[in-house]
């Protein structure tokens, strides 16, 4: 797979329809026009890859729409550094999309398949984050705590172990819903045993599945 001017070109729209639907934050945009989302799509599907739609990626799962994943990279606030959790790898975009902002990556995939095809995307665009394969209810207690938690996939409720996982003052952007629909949630942990949640819109996502690791 290879970039070219015509796919930097089909970037450079959906930037512009990402700002029209409210995407402001300048550095969330010069990450999507450094990431060539055609790469993580099936061949047959690469001539829509820079339009606002979600596609099918393998294993029953989907690459969300581009405004989601903006939409979840803007609310996260991030700053150079940080240390971001992301429950869900799927096809690996919104991992490299982390990954240019400059925050240090770590995320975990439920189907095998899909995670070994993350590594080596993630390899050959040379993005660095550190990729599991795993449970994300349990997240990543070793390398807590972590400044930001994404969940990219319905969650039925919020996983306790994340929160625990995240530091004081840290937020947690998570769809949460059992149907086909999920309210997405901005949690700030204000203490140890406090948080403050606010809703933001309603989203589909494919579901966070517990105890089945494939
Ligand atoms: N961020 C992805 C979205 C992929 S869809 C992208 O940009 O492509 C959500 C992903 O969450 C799917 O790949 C699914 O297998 C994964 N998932 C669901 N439940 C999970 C769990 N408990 N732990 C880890 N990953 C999970």
């Amino acid at each position: 797979m290879q970039d070219s001017f015509r796919y930097k070109g089909m970037r450079k729209r959906l930037i512009n329809e990402l700002r029209e639907k409210g995407i402001h934050d300048e550095k969330v945009l010069a990450a999507f026009d450094a990431v060539p989302r055609h790469f993580f799509l099936d061949s047959s599907f690469v001539e829509q890859a820079y339009s606002n739609m979600p596609f099918q990626i393998g294993s029953g799962q989907t690459i969300s729409h581009p405004y989601t994943v903006a939409f979840q990279t803007q609310l996260l606030e991030l700053k150079r550094g940080e240390k971001v959790l992301e429950i869900g790898t799927g096809s690996g975009f919104q991992t490299c999309i982390l990954a240019k902002l400059g925050v240090k990556v770590f995320s975990i995939e439920r189907h095998r398949e899909l995670h070994l095809k993350a590594k080596t995307i993630l390899q050959k665009l040379k993005l660095n984050a550190r990729l599991s394969f795993g449970d994300g209810f349990k997240g990543l207690p070793n390398f807590a705590p972590f400044d930001k938690v994404i969940i990219t996939c319905g969650a039925p409720f919020v996983p306790v172990e994340l929160v625990q996982q995240l530091k004081i003052g840290g937020v947690m952007i998570i769809p949460v819903g059992e149907g086909a629909e999920q309210q997405m949630q901005k949690i700030t942990k204000i203490s140890e045993t406090e948080t403050t949640m606010e809703e933001l819109g309603v989203f589909s996502f494919v579901p966070m599945l517990e105890k089945k690791v494939k």
